[in-house]
């Protein structure tokens, strides 16, 4: 063999192991700037919502680019607050602020319950979000069918006040949201008014695409029940004040709620359609119960919610027994439509107070009705 060969040989051989290093090279730095990017992009997302859900500020969601995981950090934000959180200024993505279309509500109701609670329902806050109610009731009304335009579910569940029975009526509710794809679910019973703008107002607070459970508990400690033989404890909102599930967390409670699954998870534990719920989100999936001080029970004396602040409530309710006392909100004379006696329940005046151009709230239709009475 030549010298020349030799020489030709050996510059062929360090010509490839100079290409083989530089091709690992490469590739090493690719992938630690990819690491490096996703755990940025994770760090700013979740430290993004947080900042939102602090403040009570519009939340609005950056999703990933279905084509490309990894969105690049200029689709992620654009400029940064003093904080040095993003700040939502976001020219790609649509205004994602909750609008009424899109919140779920489900009432509960019972045939003996359609002419008294529902009927004031459907004379008050209904009017104020007819196409996002649904009724779900235990039977088939059609006059009720007609004034409601469709918007009544006869469940087919029994007519008792048993624990089966309002299990199987919110299993029910819990379907039909799934179903609705919207983004918020609020559950309501039949003897709560509802504020729909201030219920607005409070789900722009959350994000829906994050776990969020939010109503008000009526006790002050965690429940403990057994399932599956084994001890379980978690918060509960009650439902009596009403409760909202955001979408993403909806869809997570899927084994243990749909198609007739809430029913038998309720059964298993013993407890109630309100308590199961708690289960099953605190416990089964670990997401928190957000408090919200402006839902409201009857299951807290309502005439300490002071009258200046009636109108910015989200929930309230009522119970009037003849025997075991009354609990209502209160409502000054001069500020009410109607008088105790011909609105117990306080809904009417509470109706005018937020809602002071519906015409029957009118002072003229008031005194024509005091001069009726007279
Ligand atoms: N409810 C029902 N079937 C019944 C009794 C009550 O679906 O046999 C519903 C009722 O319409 C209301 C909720 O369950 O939406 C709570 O009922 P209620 O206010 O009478 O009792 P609470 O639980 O508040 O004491
Ligand atoms: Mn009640």
């Amino acid at each position: 063999m030549d010298n020349r060969f030799r020489f030709r040989v050996a510059w062929t051989f360090v010509a490839l192991i100079c290409v083989t290093t530089w091709v690992c090279l490469t590739a090493v730095l690719y992938i630690s700037h990819e690491k490096f990017r996703l755990q940025n992009y994770y760090f700013y997302e979740r430290e993004f919502s947080k900042n939102e859900a602090d403040v009570g500020i519009k939340y609005r969601h950056i999703p990933p680019k279905k084509e490309n995981i990894l969105p690049k950090d200029e689709d992620l934000f654009e400029s940064r607050s003093l904080s040095g959180f993003p700040s939502i200024s976001y020219a790609d993505y649509p205004d994602d602020i909750i609008a009424l279309h899109d919140v779920f509500i489900s009432v509960k109701t019972s045939e003996k319950f359609h002419s008294t609670r529902l009927d004031l329902i459907l004379r008050t806050w209904w009017n104020t979000a007819k196409e996002q109610i649904y009724i779900f009731t235990d039977v088939d009304d059609n006059q009720l069918k007609n004034r409601t335009d469709g918007h009544i579910i006869n469940t087919k569940c029994r007519r008792t006040h048993h624990r089966q029975d309002l299990s199987c009526k919110i299993g029910q509710e819990y379907d039909a949201f799934i179903e609705s794809g919207k983004k918020w679910w609020c559950h309501f019973d039949d003897d709560n008014y509802v504020n729909v703008d201030a219920l607005l107002r409070s789900l722009r607070n959350y994000n829906w695409k994050s776990d969020v459970y939010l109503g008000k508990p009526s006790i002050n400690h965690v429940v403990e029940a057994i399932y599956k033989g084994n001890k379980v404890h978690f918060w509960f909102a009650t439902g009596g004040a009403g409760v909202c599930i955001s979408r993403s967390l909806g869809e997570k409670m899927n084994s243990w709620s749909r198609h007739g699954k809430f029913q038998a998870t309720s059964e298993r534990l013993k407890l109630p359609d309100d308590c199961t719920l708690g289960f099953i989100i605190n416990n089964r999936l670990g997401v928190e119960l957000t408090k919200v001080d402006e839902f409201h029970s009857h299951l807290e004396q309502l005439s300490l919610i002071q009258q200046d602040k009636l109108s910015q409530q989200v929930s309230l309710s009522y119970f009037i027994d003849e025997d075991k006392g009354s609990n209502v909100i209160e409502l000054d004379k001069k500020i009410s439509a109607y008088s105790i006696e011909d609105d117990p329940t306080r809904f009417l005046s509470l109706h005018c107070l937020i809602n002071p151009k519906v015409g029957w709230c009118s002072k003229e239709k008031a005194m024509q009705r005091n001069q009726v009475n007279v």
